[in-house]
């Protein structure tokens, strides 16, 4: 993600362009999402030696790409035409499954590396969905609610069947909430009258079948997967989150909701940041506050009691845990080696780069990828879809311990498989020479590689057990 702007007069589908090659004059990285979603499956492919070539393509790539244009009249009279992305990377383990953004920077090689993502996700979790996602170029702080709204509605129109309670499930992402949940169900039932339209999508306010436990189910699964992994071992001298010291950047849904979990788990928030920059006390800050503040004057900075620092100042603070929440690439090669954390827990999607994450790995900075400590949205939302095929409405409780069974038995696979990966290198490496393998020998993985490879694996195997049709 770049911090580019789309220019007014600029076709959101040149500006793809643009962007993408702008980042690639700029950075000594690719930070195309999508070619750093095929990059850390190719690399995790490595390790599975009985994965077939042509599957290995077909697991790669999206099975399909929709793109949509649709004008609609703004608060000022005006008509403006938007461009609006649905990806469905695969359907082998059940309906694809996925956010909705609504973002200026929103390309669509970002909504395919987030769609493969989700892939990856649904399995490392054993949910029985595939990985699918959606965005929209659009600024929502530029336009009204009523300009929002029209835009979702437009949207989902535009898709037509492509989404669908057995197909395609939308949900929440950056910039959408139950509220935009709720236009999609309703969009979507206008459309499909007479059937119990509620499991079309996920995240959807409580009233209108919304799974209690939703609105914090990823920030949840956050702190589960930290918790899980600190009772096993993973940071020296840290096995509780309890005193642990904390900095959150981002802070939607996600963000404020991890920093208001982990605060009540008697970790200390030392800093939280949002678009407009980050706020730092080493005392500690009540995220309670942070969140009357940002509701007040739309951003957390001026909080009363914190110094104010640059969202690049806020991911060099020193700390024991380190949630990125906000958008991808913010920990890249460039500033990697500022990172001051014992622990990164990435609550939003793709925010480390490849050569960041081999840096962390080497310094011996464990993070838990995206593909696990997120999926707990995903995770919850399957658990509404389940309700609302049903017709229940499951107490908090129960959502929340299922959650937990769900996200610690994650944790503890992805960590035994890591283990299992690196105790068998010998082995691995031996069977690749016998192949005529020629590369580089495998090196020991990281969390993000061993959820990959479990995670291909589960796809595979499922692929390949319903056959390649015909
Ligand atoms: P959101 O729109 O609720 O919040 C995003 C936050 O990030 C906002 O506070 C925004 O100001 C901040 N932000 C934007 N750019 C920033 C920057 N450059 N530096 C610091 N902060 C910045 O979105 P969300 O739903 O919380 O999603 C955040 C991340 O979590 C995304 O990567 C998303 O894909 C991921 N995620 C969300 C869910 C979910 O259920 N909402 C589930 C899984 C993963």
């Amino acid at each position: 993600m770049t911090s580019t702007q789309t220019p007014p007069d600029t076709h959101p589908l040149d500006a793809d362009a643009q962007k993408v090659s702008s980042v690639v004059k700029t950075q000594t990285e690719d930070l195309n999402p999508f070619h750093i979603a095929q990059h850390q499956f190719d690399h995790a492919a490595r390790y599975i030696p009985d994965l077939k070539a042509g599957l290995m393509d077909y697991l790669k790539f999206p099975d399909r790409v929709i793109t949509v244009e649709f004008p609609i009249e703004t608060h000022d009279g005006t008509v403006r035409n938007f461009v609006g992305y649905r990806v469905l990377h695969s359907r082998a383990r059940g309906p694809g499954k996925g956010g909705i953004r609504y973002h200026p920077d929103v390309t669509v090689d970002e909504i395919r590396a987030l769609a493969a993502w989700m892939t990856w996700k649904c399995a490392v979790v054993d949910v029985p969905f595939g990985g699918a996602k959606g965005g929209v170029v659009c600024n929502p702080k530029e336009l009204t609610t009523s300009d929002v709204r029209k835009i979702t509605r437009r949207f989902i129109t535009a898709l037509g069947d492509n989404i669908g309670p057995y197909t395609d499930i939308p949900a929440p992402d950056v910039n959408t909430n139950q509220g935009t949940m709720a236009r999609i169900f309703d969009t979507y039932d206008m459309m499909h009258p007479g059937r119990n339209n509620r499991p079309v999508v996920t995240g959807k306010p409580i009233d209108i079948g919304g799974s209690f436990g939703r609105r914090e189910a990823t920030a949840r699964g956050c702190l589960f997967t930290v918790q899980r992994a600190l009772s096993r071992g993973m940071v020296e001298g840290l096995d509780s989150v309890k005193d642990a010291t904390v900095v959150v950047q981002g802070f939607g849904n996600a963000g404020s909701i991890a920093a208001e979990l982990f605060h009540e788990q008697g970790a200390r928030i030392i800093a939280v940041s949002d678009s407009r920059g980050g706020v730092v006390n080493s005392d500690g800050l009540d995220p309670a506050d942070a969140i009357e503040h940002k509701r007040k004057t739309k951003s957390v900075v001026g909080l009363s009691g914190t110094k104010t620092v640059t969202n690049e100042e806020l991911l060099t603070v020193p700390c024991d845990i380190l949630i990125p929440a906000a958008l991808e690439n913010q920990i890249r090669a460039d500033n990697v080696h500022e990172i001051n954390a014992r622990l990164v827990a990435e609550a939003a999607n793709g925010p480390t780069t490849p050569a960041a994450d081999r840096i962390l790995y080497e310094r011996g900075i464990p993070v838990i990828p995206d593909i696990l400590c997120n999926a707990g949205g995903v995770t919850v939302s399957y658990f509404e879809w389940a309700q609302n095929i049903e017709n229940e409405q499951w107490d908090v409780d129960v959502v929340n311990q299922k959650l937990l069974v769900k996200m610690n038995k994650a944790t503890d696979v992805v960590i035994d498989m890591q283990q299992e990966l690196n105790t068998s290198l010998k082995q691995l490496n031996d069977a690749r020479k016998k192949r005529g393998v020629a590369d580089t020998p495998l090196e020991p993985v990281e969390l993000r590689t061993a959820a990959y490879v479990f995670a291909i694996k589960r796809v595979a195997d499922v692929t390949l057990a319903r056959g390649i049709w015909p």
